[in-house]
């Protein structure tokens, strides 16, 4: 059964059609990118599933189900960053975080394991570099022990070494057994971490399967996110 089915979701805003008509479907395991230029309805595709946007028309299911609380605790997103304190420890940040989110506390120890930071758990946030912060915001997506994380743009703003550090941790928590469903602006970024693609540009679905069938066998000068 896929994790996650979308059918012919469609979405304005105003004016504005960012999504016209997308279906796809996201199978147990995988790590599905979205790709597509600024624009082209990854984020409001994203923000949909997760039920923070209504769909102007079309399904969203989870899990075979309809969208609803308890399909939603089996999902950690990550859509923005989230508001650490600086002054606080990683350790200390995330329980405050499980707190918020009622997740299980004992599982902030596991969430600093996958995410590397269990030898940086005690110092404070305002020290970490870029990647160290970014991998800790990933770390909240983790409290609860969710099967599928939706990760919007999780690189953007970080320097290499982060960029890097998110790309492999991505990669280990597939590993892990996490489902990841991933929007990205990167051609070279979805060929390194994802299994699966769907190609977005104007809220069009160019193309969608396995990545190596997608991106070698179709124009990659269509698919190469440019200037709509
Ligand atoms: P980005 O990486 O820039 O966020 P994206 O691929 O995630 O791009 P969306 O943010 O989903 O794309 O935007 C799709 C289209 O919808 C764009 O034309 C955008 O300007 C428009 N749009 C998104 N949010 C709103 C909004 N709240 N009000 C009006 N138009 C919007």
């Amino acid at each position: 059964m896929p994790i996650l089915e979308l059918d012919n979701l469609s979405k304005s805003y105003g004016s504005t059609t960012a999504l016209k008509g997308l279906t796809l479907s996201v199978e147990p395991g995988s790590v599905y990118g979205l790709l597509g230029p600024n624009g082209s309805g990854k984020t409001t595709t994203l923000g949909i599933a997760l039920g923070v946007l209504r769909a102007s028309s079309g399904s969203v299911r989870w899990f075979g189900q309809e969208p609803s609380s308890g399909n939603r605790r089996r999902i950690g997103a990550l859509l923005e960053t989230p508001n650490f304190f600086p002054y606080l420890s990683a350790r200390q940040n995330l329980l405050l975080a499980a707190d918020v989110k009622h997740a299980d506390p004992s599982t902030v120890d596991r969430a600093l394991d996958l995410t590397g930071l269990g030898t940086r758990q005690h110092d404070a946030f305002r020290g970490f570099s870029l990647g160290m912060k970014q991998r800790l915001a990933l770390a909240s997506t983790l409290l609860g022990n969710p099967e599928v994380l939706v990760l919007d743009e999780p690189t953007n703003g970080l320097d290499p070494q982060g960029i890097a550090e998110v790309r492999d941790l991505v990669t280990r928590l597939a590993a892990d057994g996490k489902t990841i469903i991933i929007a990205s602006h990167l051609l070279d970024e979805v060929e390194k971490v994802c299994t699966h693609v769907a190609v977005l540009q104007r809220g069009d679905l160019r193309a969608a399967g396995p990545v190596h069938s997608i991106l070698a066998t179709a124009d990659r000068v269509v698919l190469r996110p440019g200037p709509d």
